[in-house]
Parts: structure tokens; sequence; C-alpha cells
């Protein structure tokens, strides 16, 4: 028998919260830390805010936005008779932006005040043997993710600034959101290596020339297009009613794609080249090892309104645009377990490649219209994992829809590949040849949730 209610120990008193099994409300717990707690109907999503700090998520999701970043849950969000219930594990991941820790047995759980944690202080010292971030005050050893232009180092456990990072030559500046404190590099320079150092405990980022990843590149003049013929293996995506599978459309489709843009003169490579099992982790390293310029994930979709046709071109973003663009994110990320440090990693990256995915997509959007018959069919935004370890400007299209039973026949049709091929490479060829529009965000700025 599950039990109907959890005690739950706060610094007010012991307090009753609905729970099932073991989960627990979250919405409940959340108000007990005087966090308040607003369902946003546009979104379908709440929102919970107190003091400057904001996380937003949704019921039947692993992720969520805090403070603007978008963090993996330990475990899923669901309804369950009028509420919304996680395990503690994943309340908890929901509370530390706000200050609180809950802790204990399923039986028993107590909320309390988190300690503020070690008092961190970071300088930049330069020294004939070079220059290097010193981050005082942790004994800790956080994960570090990197990229141009930025560092984030993820600590385990809660730290504070204990004064502002003052701008120099090679730091342009920083900030600590919840226990990851990103730090913003000046053009040209990069993290060379990181390690701790004892008396007194500090960590330490040394600038310099970043590992020589071009070395395993193969040498190339001109731009690279990474395609990533979606599932395959074990994994054959959604299913047609004459038995059309997506794994083979999409593998169909990025070869003939392939084709056109070798013989248009442009590089590219498939993350696949069979009907092979491949983890949407392994996709983007792909890309990013090779140092490609775009990668385009090619993908069909499914969905419950049999009438549902056409194609649709999305790009990343922590929310999605809409409830359909949300469906499609969810039914591609079902085979999905992304790590922090890749979604870290995606948060540095995607504000300056933001406007380059845009202009890919709508690319890829315009030429399908035409292709199709569709008129003024927009770009859309979700949070695809499949693109989010990508560290270049990358889209994701669903050439079509295989629950529609008429385009399925279609989509299985080689002339039918053959002419999406040809839209998707005379897409990619045009965004290629544009004129790069000045990012208007800095590299590392804040993305809006
Ligand atoms: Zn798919």
């Amino acid at each position: 028998m599950a039990a109907a209610a959890v005690t739950v120990t706060t610094p007010q008193g012991a307090q009753e919260v609905f729970a099932r099994g073991d989960l627990l409300d979250a919405l409940a717990v959340l108000r007990l830390a005087g966090v308040d707690v607003q369902f946003a109907a546009a979104a379908g999503s709440y929102n919970a805010s107190a003091g400057d700090h904001q996380v937003q998520f949704t019921p039947g999701g692993s992720l969520a936005v805090v403070d603007g970043r978008l963090t993996r849950l330990p475990g899923p969000l669901r309804q369950l008779e009028g509420h919304v219930v996680c395990a503690p594990a994943t309340a908890a991941v929901l509370l530390a932006p706000f200050g609180w820790t809950l802790s204990g047995s399923d039986a028993s759980l107590e909320l309390a005040h988190a300690s503020a944690g070690e008092q961190i202080e970071v300088s930049v010292v330069r020294a004939p043997t070079g220059t290097t971030l010193v981050v005082r005050g942790t004994k800790q050893r956080p994960q570090v993710a990197a990229t141009r232009g930025a560092v984030a180092l993820l600590f385990a456990t809660p730290v504070t600034l204990a004064k502002p990072i003052a701008p120099e030559a090679e730091l342009l500046g920083g900030d600590l959101r919840g226990t990851t404190l990103t730090l913003r590099l000046a053009p040209g320079a990069e993290v060379a290596n990181t390690y701790p150092l004892d008396d007194p405990p500090r960590f330490v980022v040394r600038l310099g020339t970043a590992a020589p990843v071009a070395a395993v590149a193969a040498p190339r003049a001109g731009p690279l297009v990474v395609l990533d013929p979606g599932h395959g293996g074990g994994d054959q995506g959604a299913k047609g009613p004459g038995s059309e599978l997506e794994k083979d459309i999409t593998l169909a489709v990025a070869r003939a794609t392939a084709a056109q843009l070798q013989a248009a003169g442009v590089n590219t490579r498939l993350t696949r080249d069979g009907d092979d099992t491949v983890s949407l982790t392994d996709r983007t390293a792909l890309a990013n090892r090779l140092q490609a310029t775009v990668f385009v994930s090619i993908h069909a979709n499914a969905s419950l309104a049999r009438g549902a046709h056409g194609a649709e071109t999305y790009y990343m973003s922590a929310d999605a645009s809409d409830a359909q663009a949300a469906q499609s994110a969810a039914r591609e990320n079902a085979s999905a377990s992304p790590d922090t440090v890749q979604l870290i990693l995606w948060d540095l990256a995607h504000v300056a490649n933001l406007n380059n995915s845009a202009r890919l997509a709508r690319s890829i959007q315009e030429r399908l219209n035409e292709l199709q018959g569709i008129k003024d069919r927009g770009i859309r935004q979700a949070p695809f994992v499949v693109l989010t370890g990508a560290t270049m400007p990358a889209a994701l299209v669903e050439v079509g829809f295989l629950s529609n039973p008429d385009e399925a026949a279609r989509l299985a049709l080689p002339d039918t590949q053959q002419q999406i091929a040809a839209a998707l490479a005379a897409a990619i060829v045009a965004y290629l040849h544009e004129p790069t529009p000045t990012p208007a965000t800095s590299p590392a700025g804040t993305p809006t949730p």
C-alpha cells in the first residue's frame, strides 16, 4: 500500500505533504520553502520564483530551466491525482537554487536552509610560464566544461562568491548560478588545462593554446557539413501505416543530400552510413571533433493528428515554441539522457550560435515549404537533446509525417527522397554563402528561458 502522505520537517515544524509511493508533491514542498509557484498556461509549465531565482519545469519532463540554464533533473515530474509529483532527489534539485536542501528517507524528510558552502574568490595570476585563473577557497575538483570564449566550473557542493569577479584583460567577467561558476574569457584566451592545488586549497584554470583538436580533423579548405540520419539499428524511430521506418527514410535522405552537397563541392560527412545504432552524444561528438561548420539532424515526424503533414524545421531552445514542438522534442528525446556537462556546453555555445542556427533552420524550412507547397510555415524551437552537444550552428528537420498514410507512402519513394535531398542541399549551400550577421548578444550571455 503506497503512502498517502509524507511528513516533511521544516524550520516551522512538521507538515504533511501529498505522496504516492516514493513520489511527493513538488509544488507543496516548494511552497513550504516560501517559493511562489505559478502555472503558465501558455507554456504549459510551472514557474517557481523567490528573490532573484527562477525555476521553470514541465510535468512529463525531466529537464528544468534553473535561473535561465537548462538542467537535467534526476527524474521526471508527473501529474498524479491533481498533484505534480516527483522523487525527493528531483525536488531537492528544484529547491537548491532557492537555498534549501531536502534530505532524509521516503517516510520522513527534512527541509532546511542550505549552508552557504565554501566562500570562493576568482583572480587572474600572470607568470612567465603563463596566465592562470585561480579560484581560491575551494577544496573541490569541479567538473570543467570549456568552449571557445568561456569555461564553466560545476561544483558538487554549494559555493558562494566572496566578492564580485573583477574584469581583467584575459577575463571579461563571470557569474555564479546555482553551483555553476561561468567565466567569460577574452577573445583568443582558451583553457589549456585545469588542476587543484593545496596550501591554501585552490583550483587553477590555465589559459593558453587549446588542445590541438584540428590535428584529428581532416585537413580541409572549405566548410564541412555533418548530416545526421536520425535513429538506426535497434532504434527504428517512427513507423508509418505501411511499415515505413523513420530510420530507413532518414538514411536514404541523408545519403542523397550528401551526394548533392559533394557534387556542389561541399565536404559532407554522415554520422552513420548504415543501419547502425549511434548514441545521440556520439552524433554531435563527431561533428565537434571534425569542427564541422553546420550540423543537420534528419528525422521524420509522427502525430496523433492523422492529417498532420509537411516538413518542420527546428533549432535548439530550452523551451518549446508551441505544443506541437514540445511533442516532437519529447518523442525524439525518448532515448536520451544528456549529462549536465553536455547541457552546460550547449548553453555556453548556443547563444553565439543561436542566430546562425535560426538562419540555417529558416533556409531549410523555406525550401521545403516550396517543395511541399506549404505557405508560411515557420521554424520552431524545442529542446532536442541531439542538438545540445553541437558546438556549431545546428538544426533538426522533420521531413514529413509518417503518421499520415499518404505522406508516409510518398516519403518511402526514392523520387521524393531525392527531391527532399535537393531542397536540403540547396538550403545548406544558401546558408553557407550568406554573409554571417554579427551576433547581437555576448558569447556567454544569459539565454531567455
Ligand atoms: Zn526521429
